[in-house]
């Protein structure tokens, strides 16, 4: 069997979280939609599985990776783009 994948293991669905920000350059708080990708583990492992992707299948928790990595600022003087300042990409849950 070929390597296994991230798809063989997770279901993803897209999510949308707010979060609030403050943009560094004017210092303005809001709130932001900030896009996400769910990955939820497979109730079973897929067939075939070699023993190293089979430990693997069982080591993996669901996640979360943050698909945005930057924002515009909604203040409308502003309007700069800014990175996501959180240091956290991936989110286990
Ligand atoms: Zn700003």
């Amino acid at each position: 069997m070929l390597c296994m994948h991230e798809r063989d293991i997770f279901d993803e669905k897209q999510e949308t979280k707010s979060a609030n920000y403050s943009c560094p350059m004017c210092r303005e708080r809001s709130d932001y939609e900030v896009r996400w990708i769910k990955r939820t583990k497979k109730k079973n492992a897929p067939r075939n599985l070699n023993q190293n992707d089979l430990a693997r299948f069982n080591k993996s928790r669901d996640y979360l990776v943050r698909v945005d990595d930057t924002l515009v600022c909604k203040n409308i003087r502003c309007r700069k783009r800014f990175e996501i300042p959180s240091s956290q990409s991936i989110v286990f849950i």
